[in-house]
């Protein structure tokens, strides 16, 4: 609320008085809504009729190991994997989720339930600020959540979490936890997506997971998948999900065929379209443009710096090129605000994530890349106006 912001103003000698109350804008959660103004102009060709005899029965694909799986997702979302190069589906298991957090969950579960001892469960900061809460909100005897990976010495069988591209900071990574017996790694491929980062390999671990949302924008279907290679693994991740919920949503799994096909068919199918209309390379260049502005907003007001990234050759593209995060990891080098960059922000208008959440200090700032353009140019207006120390025009 505004009295809230009031408050946080007046708290903080360095902005208290110099602007007029104003309503903060969202950018802590990463809700995808920069890819809405895309599927809004594909009008209808990626409409569903769902008749009311359509999808009633629980099951899938009866014979499968997900039998929950409608198999026309499942070959959507091998053929993306196949036009993006960026993993490797052949001979393994599809597994499809509610969002990839229910996939995490399932991956805790498969990894520990037979186990005499606990799972740690680990991953190195910054991490994504929901893997401590998806561990341990249970406070399983399964599973525990043991934080940091890079201080991790416990013996016993471990799951490093490896976020890639990282959430919140955008880097390449690979585990930091020494292998031994009984030790795993889930990779956590949200963001290995064309729009976001340049596709250097086909990734080709044990366990991956993707999400929907990421990938193309639709949050809200709560679909996300994982790619198994071990086949006991990936029956006792499907075994979970048929006691939580008897399976995934027919209906969302139904639009997400859709939407994967109508990407595919952009690239190689009957629809084929202009280079520039093509949703990765739509995608890449919003990104690119966003981030070019953001930068140059830190560069001028030289209160935050923000990590660099190299262009790499990209598989997909064929080409170099550059890494575009689907959040701004900033850090906040001066003021006296320094130690709580997210109050910092607040006072601004600007409603982001601080450091703590993601397991460092509270000088980071997360802040959500992938709002819709108006809440994107307001950001920026805001972020502008802490450089010029003074009102600016919202
Ligand atoms: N993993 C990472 C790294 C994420 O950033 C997110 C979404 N913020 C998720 C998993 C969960 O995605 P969803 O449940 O929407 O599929």
């Amino acid at each position: 609320s505004s009295s809230s912001l009031d408050q946080q103003k007046n708290d903080d000698p360095g902005c208290a008085g110099q602007h007029p109350p104003v309503s903060p804008i969202s950018l802590d959660k990463g809700d995808p809504m920069i890819f809405e103004e895309y599927w809004e102009r594909m009008g209808d060709k990626c409409d569903l009729r769902i008749g009311g005899g359509d999808l009633m029965s629980y099951l899938s694909n009866p014979g499968g190991v997900c039998w929950f799986l409608l198999p026309q997702l499942e070959e959507s979302i091998r053929r993306i994997h196949s036009l993006v190069g960026n993993a490797a589906t052949q001979g393994r298991y599809i597994v499809v989720g509610t969002g990839s957090s229910q996939l995490v969950q399932t991956v805790l579960y498969a990894l520990s339930s037979d186990s005499p001892h606990p799972l740690s469960v680990v991953c190195a900061p910054p991490y994504y600020s929901c893997y401590p809460e998806l561990a341990g909100i249970l406070k399983s005897e399964l599973y525990k959540w043991e934080g940091d990976a890079h201080t991790f010495n416990k013996d016993g069988p471990f799951l490093e979490l490896v976020t890639s591209p990282n959430n919140p900071d955008g880097s390449i990574r690979g585990p930091v936890v020494r292998p031994r017996a009984g030790g795993h790694v889930m990779y956590d491929l949200a963001y290995y997506w064309p729009q976001f980062t340049p596709i250097t390999h086909q990734a080709d671990h044990d366990i991956m997971i993707f999400t929907f949302s990421k990938s193309v924008g639709h949050a809200g279907s709560r679909i996300g998948w994982a790619i198994v290679k071990n086949k006991e693994i990936a029956i006792k991740m499907v075994k979970l999900i048929e006691v939580l919920s008897i399976g995934v949503s027919k209906e969302a799994q139904l639009r997400a065929t859709k939407i994967l096909g109508a990407i595919c068919d952009g690239y190689e199918g009957s629809l084929a379209m202009p280079e520039s209309d093509k949703f990765f390379d739509y995608f890449r260049r919003i990104m690119a443009e966003r981030w070019n502005k953001l930068r140059e907003v830190v560069k001028k007001n030289q209160v935050f710096s923000l990590p660099e990234y190299q262009q790499e050759q990209c598989l997909f593209s064929e080409g170099l090129a550059g890494t575009h995060p689907g959040f701004a990891w900033l850090k906040c080098e001066k003021g006296e605000s320094k130690d709580d960059a997210e109050g910092f922000l607040k006072g601004y208008g600007i409603q982001a994530r601080g450091g703590h959440k993601f397991g460092v200090d509270g000088s980071f700032v997360r802040v959500s890349m992938m709002s819709r353009e108006n809440t994107f140019k307001a950001f920026l207006e805001r972020l502008s106006a802490i450089e010029a120390g003074r009102d600016s025009t919202y």
